[in-house]
């Protein structure tokens, strides 16, 4: 893996730039040189030594740090795989070397052989093998377009896994508008872009690296039509990631908090407070889940919570009210349920118009005709309230005030 991130780095990085661009500004001057008569052939001469210093000043001084890549789980347990590469590109083996190159692959099919893969019927010696598009191409898979290069990986039953190694910031700019609307305001977008980062580099640095492209982790779904916009909005706060004391926040954020977000321990009870307790939100008011209302037979909750029967429900509330646990009252034994628990069964096998959009219950009630509750919110609760952010931006803040709000006591920190 690391051979595949220090090329992608090189390929995507800086350098490179820097270099096409003094190589036009030489090969311009070089022109001049063959071309011209004495007076700008000494102007030309100039252009080049004065490239030269350039050269040499911008390689040996301070430059923009690479962003590190970022995996992410497009699919597994595949028996083929569907790719186009519209462009110059290679196949690399996990060490770096080149299995297969050519100028574009229209319609490639990688399948499992007995050992190893192949690619359009031509054996590949791998089991795990990079599809890197040379220069910026994107490459095309099940009718989505990425950015970076798609690792397959054949696994000990013979079936495939498919990865996008991709530049984080460029990752970033795939994720963003599937995680908020892209008609909210900018400096909310921008909030959201520190959020997503932040929860990326937490995952790069504890436990399983792949990111999942779903909601598991964040939606992603490789480069859109509005990704030029996406690029800007995250551009703005390249390289910025949340910290509590030199660590990487686990920076939740969710959709609406409903008037207040919720202290992380008391919903995922492994994650420390700092930068993650529970402030009031007066700013998601817009937000169309801000109240609801939801009913279930009694009877149908029992069954989907488990129990025999409901016939109260009792509810442990934090200092802002929020629905913390339920402990569910019947003829059998009491249960006691965490919030997102009994969401969970509540919503199990449920229609749209049935779920618990989160799960705090301002108002609860057991009668004859049913569970009714009164709730506001859409979410977990912790962290950034997406709505309340938008809220924010039309009052004016700034992405780094929003930020400053829901994370209070996290420090902004520049890694790349
Ligand atoms: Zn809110």
């Amino acid at each position: 893996m690391a051979v595949d991130r220090v090329r992608a780095r090189v390929r995507r990085g800086v350098l490179p730039l820097v270099r096409a661009g003094l190589d036009r500004l030489v090969g311009t001057a070089r022109r001049l040189v063959r071309g011209a008569g004495e007076p700008r052939r000494g102007a030309a001469l100039a252009v080049l030594a004065a490239a030269a210093a350039l050269t040499a000043v911008r390689c040996a001084g301070p430059r923009r740090s690479a962003a590190p890549d970022v995996e992410v789980l497009l699919d597994r347990d595949l028996s083929s795989v569907e790719v186009a590469l519209p462009g110059p590109y290679r196949v690399l083996d996990a060490r770096g070397g080149t299995l297969a190159d050519g100028a574009r692959l229209k319609s490639g099919r990688l399948r499992a052989r007995d050992r190893g893969l192949d690619l359009n019927g031509v054996p590949l010696t791998a089991e795990t093998v990079l599809l890197a598009p040379e220069d910026d191409v994107e490459l095309a898979y099940k009718g989505r377009t990425y950015a970076g290069d798609l690792r397959v990986r054949r696994d000990a039953r013979g079936r495939l896994e498919v990865v996008n190694v991709v530049d984080v910031e460029e990752y970033l700019a795939g994720v963003l508008f599937s995680e908020m609307p892209a008609n909210f305001p900018d400096e909310a977008l921008r909030a959201q872009a520190v959020a997503a980062r932040t929860y990326a580099r937490y995952r790069l640095e504890h436990g399983e690296k792949l990111l999942r492209a779903t909601d598991a982790d964040q939606v992603y779904g490789g480069t859109t039509r509005l990704q030029e916009r996406a690029r800007a909005l995250v551009a703005a706060s390249r390289g910025l990631v949340l910290e509590v004391g030199g660590e990487p926040l686990c920076s939740y954020f969710m959709s609406t908090c409903g008037g207040a977000t919720v202290d992380a321990p008391l919903v995922f009870t492994q994650t420390p407070k700092a930068g993650l307790a529970g402030v009031a939100c007066d700013f998601c008011r817009e937000s169309p889940k801000y109240r609801w209302t939801r009913t279930l037979a009694a009877g149908e909750l029992a069954r989907r919570l488990g129990v025999k029967e409901v016939a109260a429900i009792d509810v442990e509330r934090d200092k802002f009210g929020h629905a913390i646990r339920f402990t569910v009252r019947g003829s059998g034994e009491n249960r006691t349920f965490q919030g997102l628990d009994f969401r969970r069964a509540w919503n199990d096998g449920a229609g749209k118009e049935e779920q618990l959009p989160s799960p705090w219950a301002r108002q609860l009630e057991v009668t004859r005709g049913g569970v009714r509750i009164d709730g506001a919110g859409f979410g977990h609760g912790v962290g950034l309230c997406q709505y309340g952010a938008a809220g924010q931006a039309k009052a004016g803040r700034g992405w780094r005030e929003i930020i400053g709000h829901y994370y209070r006591g996290a420090q902004l920190v520049k890694r790349w």
